[in-house]
């Protein structure tokens, strides 16, 4: 039979992930040391585990209902609120999820008929613009640029609203640049959200990795904003629960219901043993988060200055755990960069491109990675631009 014709068509018109392609790379030569990792280096907080392994020790292995276990969404409404000033009710307003990735997925299928446009800046996470094809939309590109350390701005949406536009996607603290928008920033992107009355995407899966004065405002936090936004959060990266597959979506009660209804029929529940896990997280793992974060932080201010002491041009990151430096002094693409480095001098870092065509000359380094591995790839990387820079 032959598969390939009987494949459906938006399926097949995907392009298949440049991450992935990179790492089939580095895979085949030995002895790498990576930075080219999007998740965290610990395993996830004891206590959670602790719980897991009761959990399942008193066989609790059965579903939970549809929307997910009602103290974890107890829990998840708390924390919202405390920390992010924003109530959802854990009745019908949140629901649980495996992760950040079925979140988005579901959400964009309930909202995209075909024609369908959503806005996606450029460089963002590979998944957002393969989810709106997948649901049967249009992803269009907002292209946002080094000199506003790649922050989103009106004048660039402008370009790209349409009457078709249905949506925008926003994901800061992002990956790949590590940028954070203050509330200040944001303010504008409300107001054209609501002016073109769009539902706002946004993706806030690094909320609790922030550093220096950086600030996190959840976008539904911003003045009329509750009513349009859905939020995707979730356990992998605050809290390294990656393989978990735990996450969630707020959002007011009519736009979370088509996201459920799709929920029940394709997922039916999250991962009851994750769930438990997740509750635990919540409300007993803050400082498990913090030691993480500060771990981060140590690391980020070693790469920053690591990186400017090879002369390449780089904003400092405030949030995630990832750094872009722009690598043009090279000459080389962001590809060719990443594949010499990682032939030449062992090191694995993810070309900008991956994430976008705005993302050529820059590379995306992760600093989810041990700090001896982190300064000697830096030695490694600063021995390699030397060589190679052409001004
Ligand atoms: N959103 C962003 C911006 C990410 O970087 C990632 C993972 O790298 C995800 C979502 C996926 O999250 P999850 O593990 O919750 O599915």
């Amino acid at each position: 039979m032959n598969w390939n014709d009987k494949t459906a068509a938006n399926v097949k018109a995907i392009k298949p992930s440049g991450i992935r392609k990179f790492f089939d790379i580095a895979a085949q030569v030995k002895g790498v040391l990576s930075l080219s990792i999007g998740e965290p280096d610990f395993a996830a907080p004891d206590k959670v585990l602790a719980a897991m392994k009761a959990s399942l020790d008193a066989k609790e292995t059965s579903y939970t209902g549809n929307s997910g276990m009602m103290e974890l969404r107890e829990a998840i409404s708390h924390h919202f609120e405390q920390r992010y000033g924003v109530h959802y009710d854990p009745k019908d307003e949140i629901l649980v999820t495996v992760g950040v990735s079925e979140g988005l997925a579901m959400a964009l299928l309930a909202i995209t008929e075909p024609g369908d446009e959503v806005i996606i800046p450029d460089p963002a996470y590979v998944a957002y613009p393969a989810s709106v094809e997948l649901a049967g939309g249009t992803p269009v590109f907002v292209p946002t640029y080094p000199e506003h350390d790649f922050k989103l701005t009106v004048e660039a949406l402008e370009k790209v609203i349409t009457p078709k536009t249905k949506a925008i996607v926003i994901g800061y603290p992002n990956n790949p640049t590590g940028t954070v928008m203050s509330a200040e920033e944001l303010m504008p992107i409300a107001k054209f959200a609501e002016e073109h009355d769009l539902i706002v995407l946004s993706d806030e899966i690094y909320c609790e990795l922030m550093y220096g004065d950086a600030k996190f405002t959840s976008f539904a936090k911003l003045p009329g904003m509750r009513e349009r936004t859905v939020i995707f959060n979730g356990f992998s990266k605050a809290y390294a629960m990656t393989g978990m597959r735990l996450g969630y979506v707020c959002a007011p009660r009519e736009g979370l219901a088509p996201i459920l209804k799709l929920h029940q029929y394709a997922i039916m529940c999250a991962n009851t043993t994750a769930q438990v896990g997740g509750i635990t997280a919540l409300k007993e793992c803050d400082d498990d988060v913090e030691a993480m974060r500060q771990e981060y932080d140590r690391r980020r201010k070693v790469i920053y200055k690591g990186l400017c002491d090879m002369g390449l041009p780089v904003f400092e990151p405030k949030g995630a755990f990832y750094i872009f430096p722009d690598i043009r002094c090279t000459g080389m693409t962001s590809a060719e960069f990443c594949e010499k480095l990682v032939q030449e001098e062992k090191v694995a870092v993810v070309p900008g491109t991956a994430f976008g065509d705005q993302g050529e000359g820059f590379v995306r380094i992760s600093y989810a990675a041990s700090m001896d591995t982190i300064q000697e790839a830096l030695k490694r990387m600063a021995r390699f631009v030397a060589q190679y820079r052409k001004d």
